[in-house]
């Protein structure tokens, strides 16, 4: 089976396109991809500094490739931010990865803890849990978001890549539709700036299969051990429906997206996404309120310490 490309030995076949290509057209694609989704939603401009935040999954490890092979051409820096949740057992094996890599590539990184920035780490902090109701992703998530601002501005960046791809994306809408949480959905759109600092996803309209292919066939290493609350929520449940779905209709995650898309465009548009902005009280945060959600939970957390 040649590659439709270059007739070198193909290597994989996208099923959605019946497209035949060998490793290195395959890697290329990959590439060429990212950069026109970058480029379609002016998500870099000349100059800037790019936080890759790199967890050490195969996603983020695949981005920090990607973007650091377009940042020796093109006009932008970056360095990478890496958050440890404190979750035992799991997180120490990515880290050491993340440092091995950002050496070989020479890039400079720098690691933020739940400990140091909240004096909790997250296995702390479900512990202190009134009830199990808000699930260990919702707060984990809630955490890292501010995490991930915080260490974006300490290192002087200005906006954030994340290796969330186009199943993430879809995964994250089906979850918003069945909470019942229209306004998230116009936060969703690739072009929509939530504050000051942009948070960018340039692997969001690339499947994540082919994101984990394109780790295998570069070599890149990636964390093997999944977080153990991994299961607790219902994302791996869409995440077997979607997969199932698309085993059977290749193609339809990419309708999905596009649909998502038109979507988001017009609820980011409605009037339920123009809350006035303010500033955290405690901690200085951009919110909608007197306090910030991070700093209630927070405040919360602690008084249930004993
Ligand atoms: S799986 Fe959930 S708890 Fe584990 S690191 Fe990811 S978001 Fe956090
Ligand atoms: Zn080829
Ligand atoms: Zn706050």
């Amino acid at each position: 089976m040649a590659c439709d490309r270059c007739k070198n030995q193909a290597a994989y076949t996208r099923k959605y396109s019946g497209e035949k290509l060998c490793s290195q057209c395959f890697s290329k694609s990959i590439v060429k991809k990212t950069a026109k989704t970058i480029s379609k939603y002016k998500m870099i401009k000349h100059n800037e500094l790019v936080a890759v935040a790199v967890s050490g999954g195969k996603d983020s490890l695949a981005l920090l490739k990607v973007i650091h092979e377009m940042s020796l051409t093109h006009n932008f820096k970056i360095k990478v931010i890496t958050i440890d949740e404190g979750i035992p057992g799991y997180r120490n094996e990515a880290l050491e990865i993340v440092k091995k890599v950002c050496l070989e590539l020479n890039v400079e990184y720098k690691i933020y803890s739940y400990k140091d920035l909240f004096d909790l780490t997250l296995d702390e902090a479900l512990d202190l849990r009134e009830n199990e109701k808000t699930s260990s992703c919702s707060m984990c998530g809630t955490f890292r978001r501010r995490a991930m601002d915080y260490a974006a501005k300490d290192i002087g960046a200005d906006v954030i890549a994340t290796g969330h791809n186009l199943d993430d994306t879809l995964q994250t809408f089906v979850i918003n539709m069945l909470s019942g949480d229209t306004t998230k959905v116009g936060w969703m759109n690739p072009d929509t700036a939530v504050n000051s600092l942009r948070k960018i996803k340039p692997f969001c309209e690339i499947y994540e299969s082919e994101i984990v292919f394109y780790a295998f066939t570069n070599d890149i290493p990636f964390q093997s051990e999944p977080c153990p609350h991994m299961n607790e929520g219902i994302r791996t449940d869409i995440r077997e429906f979607l997969n199932l779905l698309e085993s059977q209709r290749s193609g339809i995650k990419n309708n999905l997206y596009q649909s998502i898309i038109k979507v988001s465009e017009v609820m980011k548009n409605s009037n339920s996404n123009t809350k006035e902005k303010t500033n955290c009280e405690k901690c200085g945060s951009e919110c909608t309120g007197n306090v910030c959600s991070v700093c209630i939970l927070v405040s919360k957390l602690k008084s249930n310490q004993t």
